[in-house]
């Protein structure tokens, strides 16, 4: 199943012998990082066991949203929206995004009331959402019949093309003077006296004071080889991408039954955000303790299954040698199949809701993997056990949108700068120093 078309880039041939900063994985997270370092004159190399932008990164519904999220997070969303601005000026590349507003549909009153409360979270910011009546609704969408109790409408929020953005922060990062590799896993970390001395590639080793590990799904896994326990856990969505259709909403909506959003090229990528398949795998029994709050307060919309994926896992080294390949290079990309039942029922609901849609052809389905911690929230973080290693994984579904900031949070952490934002909600060490995991609603 070939996931999405994703804007080519060719790696550099050569493998750097040293350089200050490797960033392992090249999606939105390793892209924004590299890019942010590139930029403050550090030499660095992104090592990618793909291709760039190949997993969640291009995978994703295009959602660049401050509404309904964990408040945790609205700090560090805030300047991420406003960095989206100029990320275009910035990459010297079209990424596609426009502010063209979020709408987040709600069922019932206590829904409405629960994300009319939820607008407290943005005070102090100057981000402009309201709440909107199901009168107001219909009026802004004179051909919907969708019956709701009212909406929360975010005008500030916006959209943008996944399968454009890590290339083009990538391509932008290389302009700057990094290296990028594809098709380059990173097997593991060398340490000198605890501390980290350099990276073993399947190509070869490069010396470096400091490793971003910002890998997706496959972060756990790499991490766990040297004793560092990460809780994660995966999470499949699938998408459907229809062909141009006119007529349709600009505005990116939410619903119970389906979410939409419009693409630069006219199509809508079409979902469901209660269409979670999550597969039981070893790391499930391993971080079930961990999960167990989350899955209390999540379990409407997930769905479980036992198949395939346990065998694949299960057959996973997970202490391979240095000088063997790794899993990573067994699995360059990962490619779910799509739940076709999930996708065609969200279609069957898009079209009722909305019959403009009754015409949309579908172009392609395909499927991502979505990382997520015990607490929905990403991990931006020095370890303290190994200094000079990093890790800024764990996006939780949330990781297009608020990547640009999280890749300069990174950075600042690398370098020792003052932080754009209070990093303490994103340390790695809130997983072992007895805080409470707390998973706070959003979407
Ligand atoms: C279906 C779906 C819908 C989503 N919708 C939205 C949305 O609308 N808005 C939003 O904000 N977020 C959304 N997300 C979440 C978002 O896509 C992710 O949070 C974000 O892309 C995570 O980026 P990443 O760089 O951490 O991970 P990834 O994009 O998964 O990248 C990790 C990379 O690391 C590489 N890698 C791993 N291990 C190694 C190794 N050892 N050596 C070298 N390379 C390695 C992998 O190959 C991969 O390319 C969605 C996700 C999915 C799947």
């Amino acid at each position: 199943m070939p996931g999405p078309y994703v804007v080519p880039v060719h790696g550099d041939e050569d493998l750097p012998k040293t350089c200050d900063v490797v960033v392992i994985g090249g999606g939105i997270i390793g892209c924004a990082t590299a890019l942010e370092l590139a930029e403050r004159g550090l030499r660095v190399v992104l090592c990618e066991k793909g291709g760039i932008g190949q997993e969640q990164s291009s995978r994703n519904w295009g959602w660049v949203r401050i509404s309904m999220r964990d408040p945790r997070e609205v700090p560090l969303m805030a300047e991420s929206l406003r960095m989206w601005d100029g990320l275009d000026a910035r990459t010297g590349r079209d990424t596609g995004f426009r502010r063209a507003g979020i709408i987040f549909t709600c069922a019932d009153e206590k829904e409405l009331a629960d994300h009319d409360r939820w607008r407290s979270n943005l005070q102090g910011y100057q981000i402009d959402t309201r709440m909107l009546s199901a009168r107001e609704f219909s009026d802004l969408f004179p051909g919907s019949n969708l019956t709701m109790a009212g909406a929360l409408h975010a005008a500030a929020d916006g959209r943008a093309e996944p399968q454009r953005v890590a290339p083009a922060m990538a391509e932008a990062a290389r302009d700057k003077g990094a290296t990028i590799l594809t098709e380059c896993a990173v097997r593991g970390i060398e340490l000198s006296g605890g501390a980290i001395s350099g990276v073993v590639t399947e190509r070869g080793s490069i010396a470096c004071q400091a490793v971003v590990l910002a890998g997706g799904a496959w972060s756990s896994l790499f991490s766990g080889r040297f004793g560092i326990d990460l809780p994660q856990l995966k999470v499949m969505n699938s998408v459907i991408r229809t062909k141009p259709l006119a007529g349709g909403p600009e505005e990116t909506i939410w619903a119970r039954d389906f979410a939409i959003r419009k693409r630069q090229d006219g199509g809508y990528t079409v979902a469901s955000g209660y269409d979670n398949i999550v597969d039981i795998v070893p790391a499930s029994f391993r971080h079930a303790r961990d999960f167990l709050p989350a899955l209390r307060c999540e379990w409407k919309s997930l769905s479980f299954r036992l198949g395939g994926r346990f065998l694949e896992e299960a057959r996973m080294s997970r202490h391979w040698p240095l000088d063997e390949a790794s899993p990573f290079e067994y699995d360059r990309v990962l490619d779910p199949v799509p739940s076709k039942k999930g996708q065609d029922k969200a279609m069957a609901d898009l079209k009722a809701a909305f019959p403009v849609f009754a015409k949309a052809e579908i172009a392609q389905r395909w499927a991502g993997y979505i990382d997520v911690t015990p607490d929905a929230v990403p991990v931006i973080s020095a370890v303290e056990a190994i200094p000079g290693f990093h890790i800024a994984t764990g996006f939780s579904g949330h990781g297009f949108g608020i990547g640009p900031a999280a890749g300069r949070l990174m950075a600042d952490i690398v370098t020792g700068r003052a932080p754009i934002v209070d990093p303490a909600a994103f340390r790695f060490s809130r997983f072992s120093d007895g805080s409470k995991i707390e998973l706070i609603s959003g979407v």
